[in-house]
């Protein structure tokens, strides 16, 4: 990987609020960005120095990408493998490693390399029919999650399993796609780890935080979590682990559950920034977005440490119309995506509460 110069141009791959965040870290840096995504305006196309308008197979667009980025990193993981195998053809450099995209892109490849690498997850087997799941749930026992193996998120393409008569409906939402099914896990907390890996392989990792979901999107991510120290330093170490293996560079977002039993247990990993890792723009000298543009650019690392506790709040949906109330709120720190339209479930923005350490 090369060390990059300030003026140096990085292509990403999805234009959401994950990428608007890393072109603004990005441009602090004196870099610029060209955005691809198929949405003309998407949140991160309205700030980025360019964007081209084109879905991600689309090879005439990722050749133009390809011809003007320094390097090319991604803001979500379900990049086509297609696109990937464009780019490295091209010459481009990726970053993170296109590994680490595809095992995270299948569930049940995310689980085996787990295992491989001695890390503890939820009990799963693979799932390709209806006289599959029942042996399935024979081994686990119920309840237990069935999820589509490739292209979930926020909770999409998951049905809970209570009992027998879920069966059949179960399998059927997942349209016949390979699915995995997992043992449910009567988790104490839910935490997330976001780790920096840097080009030399060196690591640092954020502390903790603490996420409250509903309906499978995250609504709030608390800081500290609340769980021990040793599980704290636990959580770390694996997730550093995790991002040795992967010979990875820039931010890798690592979920656990923690047991009621103190135990820890891997659910995923995404190969980007993560939104329970926002609120280290606000609470942290150097945050997610610029420890992830500073990996790929090959420059050192920026501190982790936080200066101050805090409680990131989402804003979905109808929560974002309510920005006079939070601009008003002493202490809120808001965050606005610049989506145009409002729907429900939709992630418009988001606010920081800041406490003392
Ligand atoms: P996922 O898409 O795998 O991140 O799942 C979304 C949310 O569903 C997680 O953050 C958990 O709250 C819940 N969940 C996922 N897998 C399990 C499991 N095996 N046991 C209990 N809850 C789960």
């Amino acid at each position: 990987m090369k060390t990059l110069s300030p003026g140096a141009t990085i292509g990403i791959l999805g234009g959401g609020q994950l990428g608007r965040m890393l072109a603004m870290a990005a441009s602090r840096l004196g870099f610029s960005c060209i955005i691809l995504d198929p949405d003309r305006n998407c949140p991160a196309g309205k700030i980025a120095r360019a964007m081209i308008c084109a879905d991600y197979d689309d090879e005439t667009a990722l050749a133009a990408l390809s011809a003007e980025c320094d390097v090319i990193t991604y803001e979500f993981e379900n990049v086509p493998a297609h696109a990937v195998a464009f780019l490295q053809a091209a010459g481009s450099a990726l970053a993170p490693p296109p590994k680490a995209l595809e095992i995270s892109q299948d569930r049940l490849r995310e689980k085996n390399f787990l295992q491989d690498i001695g890390i503890a997850t939820a009990p799963y087997q693979p799932v390709e029919n209806e006289a599959r799941l029942r042996t399935a749930i024979e081994n686990l026992g119920l309840p237990a999650l069935l999820k589509t193996r490739r292209l979930g998120y926020d909770g999409k393409g998951q049905a809970i399993i209570k009992n027998q008569n879920d069966i059949t409906n179960g399998w059927k939402a997942m349209q016949s796609a390979p699915a995995i099914l997992e043992g449910f896990i009567d988790f104490a907390l839910e935490i997330s780890v976001i780790t920096v890996r840097g080009a030399d392989g060196n690591s640092k990792t954020y502390h903790p935080a603490r996420n409250i979901h509903k309906g499978g999107i995250l609504r709030r991510s608390i800081v500290p979590s609340g769980a021990d120290a040793p599980i704290i330093t636990e959580a770390r170490t694996i997730a550093m682990k995790i991002a040795n293996a992967l010979d990875y560079i820039g931010v890798l977002g690592i979920e656990f559950f923690v047991g009621k039993d103190d135990s820890l247990m891997v659910n995923e990993f995404a190969p980007r920034v993560h939104n329970s890792g926002h609120w280290t723009v606000e609470a942290c000298g150097i945050s997610q977005f610029e420890n992830h543009i500073r990996a790929i650019a090959g420059w050192p690392l920026g501190d982790t440490a936080r200066h101050s506790n805090c409680e990131m709040e989402n804003l979905i949906g109808e929560d974002a119309a309510n920005w006079q109330a939070l601009t008003a709120e002493q202490g809120a720190l808001l965050t606005l995506y610049g989506k145009r339209h409002q729907r429900s479930g939709r992630k418009m923005g988001h606010v920081t509460r800041l406490k003392p350490l």
